[in-house]
């Protein structure tokens, strides 16, 4: 089993904060963690956020809000992890906010070292953050109307998945998350053009569980609809639980298992 989506969410990198992490996966029977840190914990990576700084005071505020450290600690700490040996498979990587304007800059600094993996998100839509409890019901939810979101979100993710920036799509319809607001269309066209667009462009999908434990969402990763037809158009899938602390490694990926990768007859 593998948790292909893993936060470390650290200030100071050390060999024993990393085998909390793997003696947790250990304990879930996983065999492949894939650990990441956000672009936005790292200063190098600020001019990404710029436009969406200037779009809303509050967006400037939520990011600026934490520390950021410079990613050459992060780099160090993936070098000297790499010349250690682990009971199950490590790999390290990033998870990207997906900007289409920014796409240049983002290839930039991915080149800037070997990662094993780049994960592309969408956290925003219209430059808006669609997932900060408080702050997004203000400045994207109650602003916009909520079809209008849901479609833009789904350009994102297949632009995404074209840019061939990125090896991994992380939480493809993390979107739902706010279930106050839900659309009235039919989103199978979109699903689709995602699937052929994961598919041409190879790129995995994660069926990624953080919507369900950490932000209450009934459906355990995707929906069952979107994940049918990626099945259907044979998208490469993933497990990953968007752990974002070594507790929560591992959790539920025995339960999507099945439903991830075996066949729909
Ligand atoms: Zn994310
Ligand atoms: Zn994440």
């Amino acid at each position: 089993m593998i948790d292909a989506h893993i936060h470390l969410e650290a200030e100071n990198y050390t060999l024993e904060y990393l085998n909390a992490y793997i003696r947790q996966a250990l304990d879930m029977g996983i065999d492949e963690i894939h650990v990441l840190e956000h672009t936005h914990h790292f200063k190098e990576w600020l001019p990404l956020y710029e436009d969406a700084i200037n779009e809303a005071p509050e967006t400037k505020q939520w990011l600026l809000q934490h520390d950021m450290i410079h990613i050459q600690r992060y780099y160090d700490f993936i070098s000297f992890a790499r010349t250690q040996s682990f009971p199950i498979t490590v790999k390290f990587g990033l998870e990207v906010c997906y900007f289409p304007q920014k796409e240049a800059f983002i290839k930039t600094m991915l080149e800037d070292f070997d990662f094993d993996f780049a994960i592309g998100s969408i956290h925003y839509v219209y430059l808006r953050p669609y997932d900060l409890k408080g702050i997004s019901e203000k400045i994207l939810w109650n602003v916009y109307p909520t079809n209008d979101i849901y479609e833009e979100y789904y350009h994102l993710v297949i632009q995404s998945a074209a840019s061939d920036l990125f090896t991994q799509i992380g939480h493809p319809d993390t979107i739902k998350m706010f279930t106050d607001y839900k659309p009235d269309i039919d989103l199978t066209a979109l699903y689709q053009e995602l699937a052929e667009t994961l598919v041409s462009h190879h790129v995995i999908a994660e069926n990624n569980v953080g919507c369900h434990y950490r932000y209450g969402h009934p459906d355990m990763g995707m929906s069952d609809t979107l994940l049918n037809i990626l099945k259907e158009h044979h998208v490469m899938l993933t497990t990953s639980s968007d752990a974002h602390k070594p507790a929560h490694v591992g959790m539920h990926i025995k339960d999507i298992q099945e439903k991830t990768f075996l066949q729909n007859k």
